[in-house]
């Protein structure tokens, strides 16, 4: 035999048994892009190295680190397999000029790919959903957004996730701030990890959101952003959290707030669980009003947010909330080979009347015994089985049977006619059931 293949370490398949949980998901949130109205787009998933080069940051992990990055062999051309959408989202904005008739709000899913070290809440590749506001300046497009992630939350019923916000100014604050955190940090230079060393002088902001317990102290006594916000930057912050207080949205300042990418300003803000250990941060994003411009497009404010799907998915798991699961209204039982032309095409009718039916195929050992079979019907989960015994389709009919109870005790059964399943087909459709 040849040998077995596998996956690229940190890219996973997801199965049948957990793929209902991603359908439900994003069904979730489909509906409540809806009612915000957000559009979707889709955008490729290799692209130019340049766009993420410069619009996440040269001296961010992503870029520095974490990027799939090759060469198309036709042509030379440097590619990368997009680690986040943001940039791509920007790109195709200005590509095709969506801005040209004001405001978008647009919504995205899909895998992203970085090369990190794979642990729980860490993939190669995982799966994002993300929406951004582009062409909008005010805080209530970044209350929307916030409102949007609370409703996705409160759909899906997860409660163990609260709100940390922050905002990093403008361009000039950061400047002012940046000259005193480095000067703080060069002060404590012994404190800082190696990571820490690195970053002083190319990316100091990103010390403060260092994981390293051990330099909670040096960072906690770091000048504060905050506190180099001008008038305007304030208004905005005042502004947004007036409104998140307005509809009840709990939500915490946390000044180490930074962000992991380089094109944010003002509004910044991470949704967060303690119960996912580590990787804790299940939704991110922030204002981004100077990267259209960065990217060549027309200077334009945008803001927005991704959420990291296996995490959240995580965290419906352990808080054991309930998803419907896919099951079978009809599990159809069935006698021979002759019989299947018939089988087929009511199958088919009742498909077309709505219903979901699995058909028992037969395996290379054969159909297998009705005995079998029954079970194979049992565990489908469907609430009935339609049996295609050698007499009933004799009179032109089949035999009904309920597996469980439900609108009929279960072992409960009687005949219906083949010449009229759409009347009676109804009659067999299930609510689908939570798992
Ligand atoms: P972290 O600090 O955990 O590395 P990040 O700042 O790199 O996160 P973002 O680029 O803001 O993350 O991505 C938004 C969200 O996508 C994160 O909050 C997280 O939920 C998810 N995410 C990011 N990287 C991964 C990954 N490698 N595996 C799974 N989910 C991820
Ligand atoms: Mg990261």
């Amino acid at each position: 035999m040849a040998d077995k293949l596998s996956a690229v370490k940190g890219m996973n398949d997801i199965l049948p048994a957990e793929s209902a949980r991603w359908e439900w998901l994003e069904g979730t949130v489909r509906e409540i892009m809806a009612r915000y109205a957000y559009r979707n787009i889709r955008t490729p998933i290799v692209e130019h190295t340049a766009l993420f080069v410069r619009g996440i940051g040269e001296v961010t992990d992503i870029v520095e680190k974490e990027m799939y990055s090759f060469e198309d062999k036709l042509n030379g051309e440097k590619l990368t397999l997009r680690p986040e959408n943001t940039a791509s989202v920007v790109r195709a904005v200005t590509e095709h000029s969506l801005l040209y008739d004001g405001g978008k709000r647009l919504w995205y899913t899909g895998p992203m790919f970085r090369h990190e070290r794979p642990q729980r809440g860490r993939y190669r590749q995982f799966h994002q959903i993300g929406a951004e506001a582009l062409g909008f300046a005010g805080p209530d497009v970044d209350a929307e957004l916030i409102l949007l992630a609370a409703s996705l939350w409160k759909a899906i019923g997860l409660t163990d996730v609260r709100l940390e916000l922050n905002s990093l100014g403008q361009p000039a604050e950061r400047a002012a701030h940046r000259i005193e955190l480095i000067a703080h940090f060069e002060q404590h230079a012994d404190q800082l990890d190696e990571d820490g060393r690195r970053r002083l002088h190319s990316n100091p902001l990103r010390i403060l959101d260092t994981k390293n317990p051990a330099m909670k102290a040096v960072v906690e006594a770091a000048p504060k952003l905050i506190d180099f916000l001008g008038a305007a930057s304030l208004a905005h912050f005042n502004g947004l959290r007036a409104i998140l207080d307005a509809n009840g949205v709990e939500y915490t300042i946390n000044p180490r707030l930074v962000r992991g990418l380089d094109y944010y300003n003002l509004t910044v803000f991470e949704f967060v669980t303690d119960r996912l250990g580590a990787q804790g941060t299940v939704c991110a994003g922030g204002r981004y009003d100077d990267l259209i411009a960065q990217m060549g497009g027309k200077p334009a404010p945008a803001v927005g947010w991704a959420m990291g799907v296996e995490r959240v998915l995580e965290l419906v798991k352990e808080q054991g909330a309930a998803v419907p699961a896919p099951v079978p209204d009809v599990y159809a039982v069935v006698p021979d080979a002759a019989a299947m032309p018939v089988v087929l095409r009511t199958l088919q009718q009742l498909r077309d009347a709505g219903l979901r039916v699995q058909m028992h195929a037969a395996t290379a050992d054969g159909l297998g015994s009705f005995k079998s079979q029954f079970k194979k019907a049992d565990a489908s989960g469907a609430r009935y089985a339609l049996v295609f015994g050698g007499d009933e389709l004799a009179r032109g009919e089949v035999t009904v049977k309920s597996l469980r109870d439900g609108p009929e005790a279960g072992g409960a059964q009687r005949t219906e006619s083949l010449a009229d399943v759409a009347a009676w087909a109804p009659k067999l459709q299930t609510l689908q059931s939570p798992t």
